[in-house]
């Protein structure tokens, strides 16, 4: 499904991710993991095409789509949410995944002075879209409430919902459950599962461990920008390098 291989982001003089290689396969899944700084939310960036690799190659189900725009990636079924969400606060929960979607539609200035038909029918879609959206996280209920004045649990789902909306085949999520209790956590870790139920394959940056252990399919360790391991569960658990990047400093 998703290929990397030997993918590299220099910033400066920095590598934030070195000749990385890997593997995520269907309907799994695949977590990352590694220290601060140690370039997994750089991997989502190039993956999601924000920022283009200075070389390497991204294969998403055998098509090439290294330098791709992030607008295109996202059409061909990758989706993402970042570490930090920017939403409307004055806005409503629904209002925010409609111009979420809409900013991807097709229509054009004319199709908004005239009102058209088409206008009409993706707006009418962008709904749905959303509405399907909110349920699938369990957000039906807060749909009309002023982001503002949901909780931050809830806020974490809106950024799932985000996700959602473009159809994703595959989803990026970047600490999803970041600063939410143990028990909301337990909450999230059943979304992942529900996404990967309903065929959704899932890559994970987390620094819950507890909750990676439990979860993932595959890991994949990173530490410098380099991948320093991958493996089950156990296998990394076990790895001495592993060991040594966390617990060596
Ligand atoms: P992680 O998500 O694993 O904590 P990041 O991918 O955010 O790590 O960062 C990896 C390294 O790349 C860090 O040293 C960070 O300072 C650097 N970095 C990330 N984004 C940029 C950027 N846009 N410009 C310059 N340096 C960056
Ligand atoms: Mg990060």
């Amino acid at each position: 499904m998703l290929k990397v291989e030997h993918l590299t982001k220099m910033f400066g003089g920095l590598a934030a991710v070195n000749d990385v290689s890997v593997e995520f396969e269907t309907g799994k899944i695949n977590a990352i993991i590694g220290p601060n700084g140690a370039g997994k939310s750089t991997f989502f960036n190039l993956i999601s095409g924000l920022h283009q690799p200075t070389s390497g190659h991204i294969l998403l189900d055998g098509v090439d789509v290294t330098n791709m725009p992030c607008d295109k990636v996202a059409r061909l079924g990758v989706g993402r949410t970042f570490q930090t969400t920017n939403l409307f606060e004055q806005a409503s929960v629904l209002d925010n995944l409609i111009v979420g979607h809409r900013l991807r539609t097709e229509s054009g200035l004319w199709d908004v002075l005239i009102n058209s038909k088409r206008l009409q029918r993706e707006e009418k879609a962008a709904r749905d879209k959303a509405m399907e959206a909110l349920d699938f996280v369990g957000l039906t209920h807060v749909a009309g409430q002023f982001i503002a004045d949901i909780t931050q649990e809830e806020r974490k789902r809106v950024a799932f919902a985000l996700a959602l909306t473009t159809d994703p085949k595959i989803v990026l999520l970047d600490e999803p459950a970041a600063g939410v209790n143990p028990e909301e956590t337990e909450g999230f870790a059943a979304l992942m599962r529900k996404m990967v139920d309903n065929g959704l394959t899932v890559c994970l940056i987390e620094h819950k461990m507890d909750m990676i252990m439990s979860l993932a399919d595959k890991i994949m360790v990173l530490d410098h920008g380099e991948k320093i391991a991958e493996g089950t569960p156990e296998e990394v658990r076990n790895n001495p390098v592993v060991i040594e990047a966390y617990l060596g400093g």
